[in-house]
């Protein structure tokens, strides 16, 4: 079976996480990863949402809004949470899934003190809009969040590098992966002085047997999505026998993983360096599949494309079509697995109903949350054009159905 998604994974990264790492990989790490990313300084954590909620305590936010997209990970709002602050949701524009900018403005209040800029799926944020919000409110701090976009491009500006701070997930469904982990990244010398100290203050330092759940959940994650053992992958997961691995939210509830204050590991950090060195060959592929995918799939009745954008790293290829779960069933039995994210509003999410800044309808992120599908991004483009033909398929019984049974 066909993953929805596949980790960039060969035996060099096997290979770097069971040899002893030298004292200083993480620092190697940082460094490497700030230089791909043509920052100043990088500076490593356990997940990506803990240097959020340490970058937010570094600016020394606390009972402060800061305005994020209704449509994004909800790691993020947990994250502003821990960090003492509220969020407050922002609609997607309809085009690009990004958070509509124009509505940030309204949203903003005199306690707004930051505004998460998200890339989602890889689509760069409008920098020139957002040059001009920071224009008009030059003591709102600007968060890139790039966890799906790296070092997208707006017009051949990188998003990571407008803002005071960017931050990036790097599980093992990111384009790069360190295992877990996740990176801030700035060129304020004074911030990344301050956000340094607080990690050191916040984090303790990883126990040894930390590096060895690591090893022993890569070591299991190298061989399960390989296509022959994949289908016993994901009968596991649909019987729920992975939730400790791959659930990573309750709809309920605020919280944190519980080794969210235990720093990254030095294995982590190795693997880590390896992937940065195949960023670009990564990120090329993925663009040329979405061209692909695009020009497959054009025209088709019922399905609505996402947009083919220069300088997009495509984390997810997103097309919207109005019934998901059983297209989604109907290219299962194809051997091919689609991805559902990102399948929540958030402010709709029990967790978040109650909070003071979830007031505004969100039209956008709603559909968006009942109709996307990702097809998968690591396939060859022969593999590419045979599932936008299943997929053309799918849609063509669909209608079909529709058309002949009006219930
Ligand atoms: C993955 C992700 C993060 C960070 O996730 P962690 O699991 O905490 O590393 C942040 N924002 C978005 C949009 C993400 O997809």
């Amino acid at each position: 079976m066909i993953p929805r998604l596949k980790p960039a994974l060969t035996w060099q990264e096997l290979w770097a996480a069971f040899t002893p790492p030298h004292s200083d990989e993480i620092e190697r790490f940082e460094q490497a990863f700030a230089s791909e990313m043509g920052q100043q300084h990088g500076i490593a954590f356990p997940y990506g949402r803990t240097g959020l909620m340490l970058l937010l305590e570094a600016l020394d936010l606390r009972g402060k809004e800061v305005i994020c997209p209704a449509y994004t990970c909800v790691v993020v709002p947990h994250a502003i949470v821990k960090s003492g602050n509220l969020p407050v949701f922002v609609d997607s524009q309809d085009y690009d899934f990004n958070m509509d900018l124009d509505q940030v403005l309204d949203a903003i209040t005199d306690k707004t003190r930051a505004i998460i800029a998200t890339s989602i799926f890889g689509y760069p944020v409008d920098l020139d809009k957002l040059d001009q919000i920071r224009k008009l409110f030059p003591n709102i701090y600007i968060i890139q969040d790039c966890a799906h976009s790296f070092a997208a491009e707006w017009n051949g500006r990188p998003v990571n590098q407008s803002a005071n701070a960017a931050i990036f997930g790097l599980n093992i469904s990111k384009l790069i992966t360190s295992i877990f982990g996740g990176m801030v990244t700035t060129d304020d010398d004074e911030l990344a002085a301050r956000l340094r100290w607080f990690k050191g203050i916040r984090l303790r330092a990883p126990h040894w047997l930390k590096a060895w759940r690591r090893r022993l959940y890569f070591a299991a994650v190298y061989p399960a999505f390989w296509e022959p053992v994949y289908g016993l992958v994901n009968w596991l997961e649909h019987r729920r026998l992975l939730d400790q691995f791959v659930k990573y939210y309750d709809d309920s509830q605020i919280d944190m993983p519980s080794d969210f204050l235990e720093g990254l590991t030095r294995v982590e950090a190795r693997v880590g360096i390896r992937q940065i060195k195949k960023y670009q060959t990564i990120v090329k592929h993925r663009r040329s599949l979405a061209e692909i995918y695009n020009q497959e799939l054009g025209e088709t009745p019922n399905l609505r494309l996402p947009p083919l954008i220069t300088g997009a790293t495509y984390s997810h290829y997103v097309p919207r079509v109005p019934y998901k779960q059983e297209t989604v069933n109907f290219i299962l039995r194809k051997g091919i697995q689609l991805g559902e994210l990102i399948e929540y509003c958030i402010p709709s999410m029990r967790a978040y109903q109650n909070l003071l800044g979830s007031r505004r309808g969100y039209i956008n992120a709603s559909q968006m949350a009942k109709t996307t599908i990702n097809l998968p991004l690591h396939v060859s483009a022969t593999m590419a054009e045979n599932i936008a033909n299943h997929l053309k398929d799918a849609m063509n019984h669909f209608n079909y159905r529709n058309h002949n049974d009006p219930n």
